[in-house]
């Protein structure tokens, strides 16, 4: 099939390639010509596992391409996916400025070029819009509106929300737990869609197809959920705190049990990216904009927040005071709000250098991958090391912010001797106290006792 991507980002540039990598004539389309220009130049704009390796192939076949020129790339397209970004306005809505500005052009490419396409000669088929951005329950109706306020000729719409997770995107999209199609014609659009998915789904996990609206609300439903997970467990990690008892072996006792299983339930910083605050806000926002309240996914976001000023507020206590942090020195170990990602929207890390920064303290900080995008937030503001070990040189204090394998078994020994003191504040739990009570730290993590 002939299909366009609109939004060459996380979403966009990564289902694009895996389609393109089944044999599907891709194009990548995006507003931002610095992409588009460095995606032709064989650099991908994001860090995903396997991606460089996957463009770089399908380009060579010639099945992927990438463009800034909307006509084109709208009037080729047998179907056209829409994976903009819908990020939170100020009220916590989501924004669908950039959905409604691509709609727009979209029934601009229809009008002048025709809404049918070729496929099989002799059958000529509507384009299909569909509706991949995470968006409220409506949106597909108001993109529809706005491409038939400019064009009279046919199109379909559908809606296909999209479960991969960033670090693990090409193997969540190549072999989904299901994939969910929202259509209002099950046998046409509905049919037209299974086609496309039918190769992802040998594995024999289901293609879902539905009404639009229910689709549109398993998305949110599914990143509501899981957004509850985590902050579930911070508060019960909370309790424990006060309590005295140990997160890791309430956690155990907990999971066991087959109704509620282990999955999902880590205690730490709270969840960030560029999906779960977002998201969980946005429902909020569809509860009360239909006067429906949701005082569950209200506390879900609060708890998450509060997860991050309780971390830092156990900084100050080990200094004895917010004013004590000024000229002290930080090394930070992990930028990206999660392992596998160069993401750091939304990242625990950068809510709490910017509150170290902001107490007068320095920061010296590595991720694997994530130095250029937090650069574009913080700038030079701090100090980016290439090995973990240089930012713990001379420094007051270690803080462990995201869960990169490699900063799980580092030499104990070399550690506490390169810190200015053996101090390390872990907000992901990668090690036992008692192991780093023993190696002479002060550790401080998640719903364990702090060792000193
Ligand atoms: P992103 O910010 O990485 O990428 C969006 C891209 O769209 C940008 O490159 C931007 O330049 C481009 N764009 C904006 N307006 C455009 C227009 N009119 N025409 C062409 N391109 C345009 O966003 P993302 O993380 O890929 O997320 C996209 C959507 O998918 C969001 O709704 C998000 O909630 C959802 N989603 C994201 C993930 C994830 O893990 N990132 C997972 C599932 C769903």
């Amino acid at each position: 099939m002939r299909i366009t991507m609109v939004g060459t980002g996380y979403v966009g540039l990564v289902t694009g390639t895996c389609f393109a990598n089944l044999g599907n004539e891709v194009t990548c389309l995006d507003v931002d010509p610095v992409k588009i220009d460095k995606l032709k130049a064989g650099i991908s704009p994001i860090y995903e596992p396997g991606l460089d390796e996957m463009i770089a192939r399908n380009v060579k076949a010639g099945r992927l391409h990438f463009t800034v020129d909307k006509a084109a790339a709208y009037a080729s397209a047998e179907i056209i996916f829409l994976c903009v970004g819908t990020p939170s306005d100020a009220r916590g809505h989501a924004d669908l400025k950039y959905v409604l500005a691509a709609s727009g052009d979209i029934g601009d490419a229809i009008e002048a070029a025709g809404g049918e396409t070729g496929g099989d000669p002799g059958e000529r088929r509507a384009k299909i819009i569909v509706v991949k951005s995470t968006v409220p329950v409506g949106t597909n109706a108001k993109v529809r509106e706005a491409i038939a306020a400019k064009t009279g000729k046919p199109f379909r719409m559908a809606s296909n929300p999209e479960f991969l997770k960033e670090g693990a995107a090409i193997t969540d999209f190549m072999k989904p737990d299901r994939v969910v199609v929202g259509v209002d014609d099950e046998h046409g659009t509905g049919g037209r869609m299974r086609d496309l998915y039918e190769p992802f789904v040998r594995n024999g996990h289901p293609i879902y197809v539905m009404d639009i609206p229910s689709a549109e609300m398993v998305k949110y439903a599914a990143n509501a959920m899981l957004a509850t997970k985590i902050s579930f467990i911070n508060e019960i990690a909370a309790l424990c705190e006060a309590y005295g008892s140990n997160v890791d072996e309430v956690w155990r006792g907990m999971t066991s049990d087959a109704r509620i299983g282990n999955k999902f339930l880590y205690p730490g910083l709270g969840y960030g990216g560029s999906c779960f605050p977002k998201d969980t806000l946005a429902c909020v926002s569809m509860g009360s904009e239909s006067a429906t309240p949701t005082p569950l996914l209200q506390a879900v976001h609060d708890v998450n927040q509060r997860q991050r000023e309780d971390f830092f507020a156990k900084i100050v206590k080990h200094f004895g005071g917010e004013s004590n942090l000024r000229g002290k020195a930080f090394g930070v170990w992990g930028l990206a709000f999660k392992p596998g990602t160069d993401d750091v929207r939304e990242a625990p890390a950068v809510t709490l250098i910017e509150k170290l920064l902001a107490a007068g303290a320095t920061v010296k900080a590595h991720d694997p991958v994530a130095h250029e995008t937090a650069r574009e937030l913080l700038g030079d503001r701090i100090t980016y090391c290439d090995r973990p070990m240089d930012t713990a040189r001379d420094a007051d204090a270690l803080l462990i912010c995201t869960d990169w394998p490699e900063f799980k078994q580092p030499p104990l020994e070399r550690l506490r001797e390169t810190l200015a003191a053996p101090v390390i504040f872990d907000g992901r739990n990668l090690y036992k106290p008692a192991v780093m009570e023993e190696a002479g730290f002060t550790y401080v993590s998640v719903g364990r006792r702090a060792v000193n």
